[in-house]
């Protein structure tokens, strides 16, 4: 009994200890310490030996209590640094995952877009006229980015001076539903784009926010907030100018992307252009060649018949060029033959189509022209060239013609039949003289 009661006390003793030396203080675990001990050796009278041990066990377990408790703490305090360190890293990586999500969308919003200017470019080269080429250029436009109108203005030069031929319009759908391609001639706020050109050769961006002074000077009392001209090149020649308004500032980059990709394709159209005129017209005269005039022919044909109208074909060669080409040589004969295919022009409508039928020998078609009226074209041409003075290589050679003419339907509703009654009536002017005109 007296050892169980003693064990308690022991132990309750020393749990207090304990306790006071980790949750207190170090000093007054000793002072509690030391009353325990007085309190021990008082109350159980112990030897000598036990009297020692109680004092030395006593006193040591604030001391190694202390020293627990700062081993502890330590531990303590490095656990708490490595979650500080593990919460940074783990706020580190959530700010990495979402700059990574905003990069991504990022890309797939570039790859969308280049996605996009592939398939535009792809369609635009598919296409072999400025309107289709237009066309699919503002599709693209129309689905990526917010603008008013889109104006293509076609250049051409003369005399090294720039005009506008021609103007493509298409308005944003949001403004009109109408999305044809409007093809018109030039206004006055289309010249202004040519001004800018002039002043500045490069792509422009003005806004009504920063440039209104600029803005004004080329588009006064418009209500526009923002222009963008640029002009587009073919070989180092201005040959178009893209002008958009009410485009967005973001959008300007990306449209003059594109832009440089309108420009590449305005450069194949003209080189097809250019190939096409090569296979049709005569090198030497300008007029069209044969081939190309008789399917023209055809075609006139089928529509004078369907608008029950007269046709007329005038045919006509040069009286004894052979002399002419002996005396003066072949190239003042070149010379003559382009210049007379300027005469013919000069003396017939723009709807008429000339062509150089053989060597020195011409036909013209006359559409919506009777025999009387297409005598009296061809009795100007016959004249003009009789009172004309060629010159070549500082030779004057004088020419005179024979012309013959038919019409449709009096000499024959098919292109042959016309052709031949042409033919016979030129047959007729030559025997009977030369220098004249035969009606069929
Ligand atoms: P006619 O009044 O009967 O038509 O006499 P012509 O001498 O004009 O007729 P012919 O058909 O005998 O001769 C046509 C001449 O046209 C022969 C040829 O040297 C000339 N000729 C044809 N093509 C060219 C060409 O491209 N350049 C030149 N310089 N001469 C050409
Ligand atoms: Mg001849
Ligand atoms: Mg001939």
């Amino acid at each position: 009994m007296l050892i169980e009661t003693f064990f308690v006390v022991f132990i309750s003793g020393i749990s207090l200890i304990v306790l006071i030396a980790y949750f207190l203080d170090l000093k007054l675990g000793l002072v509690v310490s030391a009353v325990f001990s007085v309190a021990f050796i008082i109350l159980c009278h112990p030897s000598i030996l036990l009297v020692a041990l109680a004092v030395i066990i006593s006193n040591s377990i604030p001391v190694a209590t202390t020293f627990l408790k700062k081993v502890i703490s330590e531990e303590h305090r490095r656990l708490e640094s490595d979650l500080k360190l593990s919460r940074e890293a783990y706020t580190r990586l959530l700010n990495e995952y979402s700059t990574l999500n905003d990069e991504n969308r990022n890309l797939n919003r570039v790859a969308t877009e280049v996605e996009n200017l592939y398939e535009v470019a792809r369609k635009m080269s598919e296409a072999l006229e400025f309107d289709d080429i237009f066309k699919t250029f503002n599709e693209f436009l129309n689905r990526g980015m917010k603008f008013r109108e889109c104006k293509l203005l076609l250049i051409e030069k003369e005399n090294d001076n720039f005009y506008i031929e021609k103007a493509y319009r298409m308005k944003h759908p949001t403004i009109s539903s109408d999305n044809e391609v409007q093809v018109t001639p030039p206004e006055l706020k289309d010249e202004i784009a040519l001004d800018i050109f002039y002043q500045d050769q490069r792509p422009i961006f003005l806004s009504s926010d920063r440039d209104s002074a600029n803005l004004n000077r080329f588009y006064p009392k418009c209500d526009i907030k923002t222009f963008v001209s640029n002009p587009l090149f073919v070989e180092d020649e201005l040959v178009g100018i893209l002008v958009l308004e009410d485009l967005a500032e973001k959008d300007f980059e990306k449209f003059l992307i594109l832009a440089s990709q309108f420009a590449l394709e305005m450069k194949k159209v003209k080189l097809y252009e250019t190939i096409q005129r090569l296979a049709i017209v005569d090198g030497l005269t300008g007029v069209y060649m044969r081939r190309h005039f008789l399917e023209r022919v055809g075609e006139e044909i089928r529509r004078s018949e369907f608008h029950k109208l007269a046709i007329a074909f005038l045919m006509i060669d040069i009286d004894h060029f052979k002399i002419c080409n002996d005396r003066y040589g072949h190239l003042v004969g070149d010379v003559v033959l382009g210049e007379l295919a300027k005469i013919l022009k000069q003396n017939v409508r723009e709807i008429d189509i000339i062509c150089r039928y053989g060597g020195e020998e011409f036909a013209i078609v006359l559409p919506d022209t009777n025999k009387t009226s297409a005598s009296i074209v061809a009795e100007r041409i016959r004249e003009t060239v009789e009172g004309f003075t060629f010159s070549a290589f500082d030779e004057k050679p004088q020419i005179t013609i024979s012309v013959g003419v038919s019409s449709y339907p009096a000499d024959g509703s098919k292109m042959e039949q016309l052709i031949e009654a042409a033919d016979m009536a030129l047959y007729k002017a030559k025997h009977t003289g030369r220098n004249k005109v035969c009606i069929a």
